[in-house]
């Protein structure tokens, strides 16, 4: 199936029962990511951020050789920008993923919200994580029955 990227990006799909089940999650938490302005300012920020930190200085060590100039003020920034999405594909499965743990707890498939470890058959009193250390998430609303 061509989903079978998704369950390698995101394996924490593969402890829900059915595909259907996986699809829906995954697309539920792929929109509350990209619904979330936060991630598109983060992605500005690494942008800009990257463009002025990186790009500034290699045109000023670029004009030392003879490189044309119009590869140094378009090529420049086109590879820092090539870069930079590498950079905020990153960022975003990560939020991604922890979506995906948060939502993993509500369906009743504890699942530590750091590290992605499963708490199931845990007792309750256990409150962090064995794996991590992190502190364990309350399950919200009734699922635990
Ligand atoms: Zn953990």
């Amino acid at each position: 199936m061509s989903n079978r990227w998704i369950w390698a990006w995101f394996p924490e799909l593969l402890r829900l029962e059915t595909t259907s089940e996986r699809a829906e999650v995954y697309h539920r938490c792929y929109g509350r990511v990209m619904k979330r302005p936060i991630y598109w300012i983060i992605a500005g920020v690494i942008q800009i951020g990257a463009q002025i930190v990186v790009g500034i200085p290699a045109a000023r060590f670029a004009k030392n050789y003879t490189i044309p100039r119009w590869l140094i003020s378009s090529g420049i920034p086109l590879l820092i920008a090539v870069a930079c999405i590498f950079v905020i594909i990153w960022v975003m499965r990560r939020a991604i993923i922890r979506h995906i743990r948060r939502e993993l707890n509500t369906r009743g498939l504890p699942t530590c919200i750091r590290c992605g470890y499963q708490l199931r058959g845990l007792p309750e009193t256990v409150r962090r994580c064995p794996e991590c250390g992190a502190t364990r998430q309350t399950v919200d609303g009734n699922a635990d029955d």
